[in-house]
């Protein structure tokens, strides 16, 4: 089976879910090292991107490409600050790629989270291990490269869960955080916790499909 829109709405929605339910929480984490609004920013951005996918039919969202776009723009209409901009440029890009492919195998959607990350890398002007949400992007693309079919769904969280911890034990170096200098260490990167909730989502929609894989 491949990866299709119902699975992105899906995705979506229980990202959405998850960023509402831990606002506070990713709020906390940008106060430590940030300007606190992360979790405010992010809750209201997918909220309104699942508003707009609710409607999906009546939108004329049909294919996994016009659901990233049209949350893209959503996105970058409602959210302030770079990780709005970030998601953004993420989603238009994975959905450029979508745009070219008839189906959406293990192939073509690892193809997609790589453009992401090239993506996120212009964008943020960022590199691995900066202490950013990229840090959770690039540890998935490898998890995805390393593997033939798409991951297990246990493997998809566990390697989003893991990189987002890595990244207490680096000093930010991008953005309001890197005034924190020294002191961000030990501190999660609030843009990589969201990207963990990100990921996590999409752990959840292949342990509901057949096997725990979307395909
Ligand atoms: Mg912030």
């Amino acid at each position: 089976m491949d990866f299709q829109a119902e699975d992105a709405i899906n995705w979506f929605s229980k990202m959405t879910n998850k960023v509402v339910i831990n606002k506070q929480y990713l709020t906390a984490l940008d106060t430590q090292i940030g300007d606190g609004d992360h979790g405010d920013n992010i809750a209201k951005g997918f909220t309104a991107v699942s508003k707009l996918l609710h409607h999906a039919k009546k939108e004329d969202i049909t294919t996994t490409a016009q659901v990233f776009r049209r949350s893209a723009m959503v996105l970058l209409m409602t959210v302030s600050g770079a990780s709005g901009i970030l998601y953004a440029t993420a989603f238009l890009r994975m959905a450029s790629v979508f745009e070219k492919k008839n189906r959406i195998d293990h192939s073509a959607f690892t193809e997609a989270i790589s453009e992401a990350v090239e993506g996120i890398k212009e964008r943020g002007n960022v590199e691995y291990g900066e202490k950013t949400l990229l840090d959770v992007w690039i540890d998935l693309v490898e998890l995805f490269q390393s593997s033939e079919e798409f991951p297990q769904a246990s493997l998809i969280e566990q390697s989003a869960r893991r990189a987002m911890n890595k990244t207490k034990t680096s000093i930010a170096m991008k953005g309001k955080a890197a005034l924190y200098e020294e002191h961000s260490l030990g501190h999660i990167d609030p843009g990589a916790a969201s990207t963990y909730y990100f990921f996590a989502s999409l752990a959840e929609v292949c342990e509901e499909k057949q096997n725990g894989r979307i395909c």
